[in-house]
């Protein structure tokens, strides 16, 4: 049998590999330029985290988790996402006692049993951006602006920035009641999954993608929860909005996003890009003030921001991301000595700082040339009998044609002017 990747995996591999060392360095660069650390949590945590952390009732807990018991008898789940994560260790750490006020930032692969897909995948990567006990408006926009900052340095185009605020527990269940009652009025429209959800979390049903659904949504007497917001919740609504249109980020407010978390409080946000089709969506995030408090610590205010790596890659390719050319020479031995001498010259390269790759697989000049060329290398330094009697090496530019011999020190020189100009 043949063995491939498991389905929704993917090998990154070969030029690909450029477009998310670009992305990679676009993040770190703006999240400390922003103030942001780097946080590393494990790829698989207790499953009660989630459980409690992400809400029992959304789909990843129900259906998307890669959960299973390890040998200690353990109930263990590769994470699906990053915020719970985080947050487990800012209380873990006992950060809300000594530092209360953290700006942390991760990169790195979730786990969820999805149907996969163009731009869906079931181990996929997410880069996100958490600042836990800032209470303000301002570090939303923060956030928003950090994440907003990113997609333009990366050059992405069309986005659009949806914005709304599902209130606070004194306001929202307010609105839940009235949502209920207005599904329940229109329960023949919904989807069985739908009719189900409106039991257990009415808000959950603003997720559903079916589109007899989202007629309903679009009623125009559908309740809005804009219209529940309490004044506290408004206020944060209003002061952010304020920002916004400050830092000149254009956004829309879309009354019916919810996003699919249970312990988002007040804003909520998704970046889309129409042209990506069914998986639009390239990051989300919000506030989740009730999160530190589900998870069994004290009460600690929280904004966060989670981007889909897959989905911005497959944007980078699209928009033919001018990949850098990589300065590297080609080592092309002739004879056994050649080799050698070779080998020693791949040190003093080293030490210069210019990458190199030495091919040990034929002393065929042809063979080099040719393999050279393939791996779209410009210079070739041989090494045989010639140079040898010279004390040098040959340099053959692959371009021009030209073809010299040189001292070490004379090819070194040449190196390096080559790698500056290039
Ligand atoms: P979420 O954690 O669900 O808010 O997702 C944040 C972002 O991660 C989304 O906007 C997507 O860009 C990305 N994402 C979520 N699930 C997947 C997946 N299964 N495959 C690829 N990207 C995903």
């Amino acid at each position: 049998m043949e063995i491939k990747a498991p389905r929704g995996t993917r090998d990154i591999l070969g030029e690909e590999v450029a477009l998310w060392q670009h992305l990679e360095e676009v993040v770190r660069r703006n999240a400390h330029l922003f103030g942001y650390e780097e946080i590393r949590t494990p790829v698989f945590e207790h499953t009660e985290l989630f459980a409690r952390g992400v809400g029992e009732e959304t789909d990843i807990v129900q259906k998307e988790m890669y959960t299973f018991t390890d040998k200690g008898g353990r109930s263990i789940t590769l994470r699906p996402e990053g915020t719970a994560p985080v947050v487990r260790a800012y209380l873990e750490h006992g950060f809300f006692v000594r530092d209360p006020r953290v700006r942390w930032y991760y990169l790195g692969p979730m786990f969820r049993y999805e149907r996969p897909q163009a731009g869906r995948m079931r181990q996929f990567h997410q880069f996100g951006f958490e600042a836990l006990g800032f209470q303000d408006p301002a570090c939303d926009a923060e956030i928003i602006l950090l994440a907003w900052t990113i997609y333009r340095e990366l050059g992405l185009s069309d986005l659009s920035l949806e914005l709304n605020s599902i209130g606070c527990p004194l306001c929202k269940p307010h609105y839940v009641r009235r949502l209920r009652e207005y599904l329940e009025s229109r329960k023949d429209a919904l989807c069985e999954n739908c009719k189900r959800r409106l039991v257990e979390n009415p808000l959950r049903v603003l997720d559903c993608k079916n589109e007899t659904c989202q007629a309903v949504f679009r009623e125009a007497s559908f309740p809005s929860i804009q219209d529940f917001l309490c004044t506290e919740c408004r206020r944060h609504e209003e002061r952010l909005f304020s920002l916004l249109k400050r830092l000149g980020i254009p956004f829309v407010v879309n009354p019916r996003l919810v996003r699919g978390l249970d312990y988002y409080t007040r804003t909520v946000f998704e970046v889309k890009v129409h042209t990506l089709g069914a998986q639009d969506a390239i990051g989300g995030g919000g506030r989740y003030d009730g999160l530190a408090r589900a998870l069994g610590g004290p009460e600690v205010p929280g904004v966060g921001f989670a981007a889909g790596m897959e989905r911005i890659v497959l944007l980078l390719e699209r928009s033919g991301f001018p990949r850098k050319g990589t300065f590297r020479v080609y080592l092309a031995p002739q004879d056994e000595e050649g080799e050698k001498d070779l080998l020693a010259l791949s040190q003093v390269l080293h030490e210069a700082g210019i990458p190199f790759c030495l091919d040990f697989a034929s002393k065929n000049l042809r063979y080099h040339l040719k393999r050279a060329q393939k791996m779209g290398v410009r210079f070739v330094v041989i090494a045989g009998e010639e140079e040898r009697k010279n004390e040098g090496f040959s340099l053959k530019d692959l371009v021009s044609g030209e073809q010299m011999l040189l001292s070490r020190e004379e090819l070194l020189g040449r190196l390096r002017k080559e790698r500056e100009t290039c």
